[in-house]
């Protein structure tokens, strides 16, 4: 448009900022958060990162053997979900998409009910032990649990609880209709709301340059009148300062806003897809550079907080650790199949009453002739 012509002025502009402390080299630019300063603070973020890249890959064998259903890995997004892992309280709520792992590790879910979800186990989803009890089962459903964080957050402004909650999603659920309602409403409101997109480039086989015209994620906020910011999602220190920043914000009653953490995702979509069918290698060699992990170790050596020993003794640790979620989910008893039934209705229609007893009746399947 003509904003030369006298009779059309600027009525609003936006900027985007985007935040990163340590470089793809594990190099510090800028000055490092309070936080950089707690030794055991970083060196529980670096373990919390190489134990989920075990579970991961463990995972990811179980379902390459037929152990386990169809699994969405985190190869290379295990930043973001130990950056949420320790910028939430106890007391906030967490309603995850379907990567962020780490996350519900620091919260309280041991790996052996994430193994049982994609086992296709409801029990896999009923979280019992700290934080993770008042948080949401990760959604599948792409966008479909970003409006919840609206519910969510209305309450705690009812009740008046200086509590927040941070609701994450892909890039691709950002084009949803959920998305858009979600952040219509939530300034609207001034809901203690953080919407996190992992931005990894890919929405299965969808490039994010036709995902969306938008150069980038965070400019969605504007529309909604909420802050939206970039950070570097393979930066943990980075990842964790932005989002503490927000949450913050949201729980003095500075209203909700959006943070993209700019990822990429190294594994195939899940374990149903094959990613050499629609992106070339050299793309995926480039991302591996930018290893949240690898950028991060340097800079702990670097800084004095980590050693070649240390290292030695985690990895060990983190493959046991998987090793025996693993061994705990293969041992978890299945639940009998009629209780596929049990879950969605509080009082089971009359007409479903037949065919769970029909269900019921034949037993597990390949237990009758
Ligand atoms: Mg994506």
């Amino acid at each position: 448009m003509d904003s030369n012509h006298s009779a059309t002025r600027r009525v609003a502009s936006f900027e985007i900022f985007y935040t990163q402390f340590l470089n793809q080299d594990g190099v510090a630019c800028g000055d490092l958060p309070a936080f950089a300063q707690d030794r055991e603070q970083l060196r529980a973020m670096y373990q919390l990162m190489v134990r989920t890249r075990a579970f991961d890959k463990k995972a990811v064998a179980l379902q390459r053997t037929g152990q386990l259903g169809t699994y969405a890995a985190c190869l290379g997004q295990e930043a973001i979900g130990v950056s949420i892992g320790h910028a939430l309280k106890a007391d906030d709520v967490f309603i995850p998409a379907y990567r962020e792992y780490a996350a519900q590790f620091a919260r309280g879910v041991p790996m052996r009910d994430i193994l049982l979800y994609w086992g296709g186990d409801e029990r896999g989803m009923n979280y019992e032990s700290g934080p993770s009890m008042q948080d949401f089962p990760l959604s599948v459903p792409i966008g479909t649990h970003v409006p919840q964080a609206i519910g969510v957050g209305y309450a705690f402004k009812l009740r008046k609880q200086p509590r927040v909650v941070l609701v994450s999603c892909g890039d691709g659920a950002t084009s949803k209709g959920d998305f858009y309602e979600a952040v219509s409403s939530a300034k609207v409101w001034n809901l203690p709301i953080v919407f996190l997109v992992s931005n990894n480039g890919w929405a299965i086989s969808l490039p994010f340059s036709r995902q969306t015209g938008a150069p980038t994620v965070a400019q969605k906020a504007f529309a909604g009148g909420m802050p939206g910011e970039q950070v570097d999602g393979n930066d943990v220190i980075a990842t964790r300062f932005v989002l503490e920043r927000a949450i913050e914000r949201a729980r003095s009653g500075g209203g909700p806003s959006l943070v993209e953490a700019v990822t990429y995702r190294l594994h195939d979509h899940t374990t149903a897809d094959d990613a050499r069918r629609y992106r070339g290698a050299e793309e995926v060699e480039a991302a591996w550079a930018r290893d949240p992990l690898k950028r991060y170790k340097i800079w702990m050596e670097a800084s004095g907080n980590w050693s070649a020993e240390d290292e030695d003794k985690l990895q060990l640790e983190a493959t046991a650790t998987a090793e025996a979620a693993a061994q705990a989910f293969l041992k978890t008893e299945s639940q009998a199949p009629e209780s596929i039934f049990d879950h969605l209705y509080a009082t089971l229609p009359k007409n479903l009453e037949w065919q769970r007893e029909e269900v019921a009746a034949r037993g597990p399947v390949g237990s009758h002739a």
